[in-house]
C-alpha cells in the first residue's frame, strides 16, 4: 500500500528518495501498473516523475528521442511516428490506459507479454538511465536495451531519463497476436535488421525478441531473444524466409494456455519472424521470398 507520495523536482532528488528507500520506493509514471488491481509493484513510497520534463519528444540528424514519461498516445500523435512504432503503440487497445500508460513505464516493468519490448529490442534503442553513484553524484549512461532487459538486477534502481532511437536506416517491426485487441496475449514477435540494398551479405545485426509464449512459466517468463538464429541469418547460414521460419517455429519456448497450445505458439513465432523477415527485405528493394 501507498504510504508515502512525493512530487519531486529534479532527477537527483529522485534518485537520492530511491536510494534511501531501496526496494520499498518506486518511481510513479502513468501510474497504470503500481495502481493495478494486484500489482506487482506495491511501494510504500512512490516518486512522482511528472514535473521533470520527461514528456519531450526530440528529433534530431541521427534520430529521435522520447522522455520516458512521453505517454502512448502522445507518441501516437507524433506527426513522425514510424508506422511500425505505431503498431506496436496500439497494441495498447484501451485509448484510455495509453493516455497514461508511459514508454518508460512499459520498458521498466518488463513484462513477458510486453506490448513494446518486442519491437523496441528488434529496433535496438538506447535507453539513457541516471544513477546516483557513490559519492551520490547523479551521473547518466547510454545502455542497449538488450543489456537493460537481459540484466534487470544491475539496474534496479535506475532512472530511464530517454530511450533513444539513433539507426534511422534500420528496419523494425513486431506483430502481436491475441483474440480481440484488449484479450490476453498469445505471442508478440519482433524483428529488426540493417537490411543493404547493394552487400552481398543483405542484413546485418539482426534482432528476435519473442514475447508471450511462455507467461506465468519461469522459462519463458520474459520477453528473450534467439541469438544463435540471428547470428546464422546474419551470416548467411538461413538465407530464405522458409528456412528461418522452421528454425524459428522450433526454437521458440512454448507454453500451453487458455490463449493457445504450445505447437500453436511455436507455428506462430515462425511465420510471423519469417514475414516480418520478408517485409524487411522488400522494403530494402531485395524482393520477398515467401
Ligand atoms: C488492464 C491493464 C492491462 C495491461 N496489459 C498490459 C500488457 O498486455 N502489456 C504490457 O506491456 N503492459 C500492460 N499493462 C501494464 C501497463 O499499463 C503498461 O506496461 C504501462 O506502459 C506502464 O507504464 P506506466 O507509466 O503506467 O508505469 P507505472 O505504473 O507508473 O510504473 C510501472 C513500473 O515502472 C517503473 N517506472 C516507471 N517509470 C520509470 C522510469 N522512468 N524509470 C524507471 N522505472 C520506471 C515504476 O517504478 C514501476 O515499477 C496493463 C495495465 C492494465 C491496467
Amino acid at each position: 500500500m501507498i504510504e508515502n507520495y512525493v512530487r519531486v523536482s529534479s532527477i537527483k532528488e529522485a534518485l537520492e528518495i530511491k536510494a534511501l528507500h531501496g526496494a520499498k520506493a518506486g518511481y510513479l509514471a502513468g501510474g497504470t501498473d503500481i495502481n493495478r488491481l494486484n500489482t506487482l509493484h506495491p511501494y510504500a513510497v512512490v516518486i512522482d516523475l511528472q514535473d521533470l520534463g520527461l514528456n519531450r519528444i526530440d528529433e534530431n540528424e541521427k534520430g529521435f528521442e522520447l522522455g520516458s514519461c512521453v505517454t502512448f498516445q502522445q507518441a501516437l500523435d507524433w506527426k513522425s511516428v514510424p508506422a511500425d512504432f505505431s503498431e506496436a503503440l496500439r497494441y495498447a487497445g484501451s485509448r484510455t490506459l495509453r493516455n497514461s500508460a508511459t514508454i518508460g513505464g512499459n520498458i521498466a516493468c518488463g513484462l513477458p507479454d510486453s506490448y513494446l519490448l518486442p519491437f523496441l529490442t528488434a529496433a535496438k534503442v538506447r535507453l539513457i538511465l541516471a544513477d546516483i553513484g557513490s559519492e551520490e553524484l547523479e551521473h547518466e549512461e547510454s545502455v542497449p536495451i538488450r543489456e537493460f532487459t537481459e540484466h534487470p538486477e544491475m539496474y534496479r534502481d535506475s532512472l530511464i531519463v530517454r530511450v533513444v532511437f539513433d539507426k534511422p536506416g534500420r528496419f523494425a517491426a513486431s506483430q502481436r497476436f491475441s483474440k480481440s485487441v484488449q484479450g490476453a496475449v498469445t505471442l508478440t514477435a519482433g524483428f529488426g535488421a540493417d537490411f543493404s540494398k547493394t552487400d552481398a551479405r543483405p542484413l546485418r545485426n539482426v534482432r528476435i525478441a519473442l514475447g508471450g509464449t511462455g507467461v506465468g512459466s519461469h522459462e519463458g517468463g520474459t520477453v528473450y531473444r534467439l541469438p544463435d538464429i540471428e547470428s546464422a541469418l546474419s551470416e548467411g547460414v538461413i538465407q530464405t524466409a522458409s528456412e528461418l521460419q522452421e528454425v524459428v517455429s522450433k526454437a521458440t519456448f512454448a507454453v500451453s494456455d487458455f490463449t493457445g497450445s504450445a505447437e500453436y505458439k511455436k507455428y506462430l513465432a515462425g511465420t510471423a519472424v519469417a514475414q516480418l523477415y520478408s517485409r524487411g527485405l522488400e522494403k530494402a528493394g531485395r524482393g520477398s521470398e515467401l
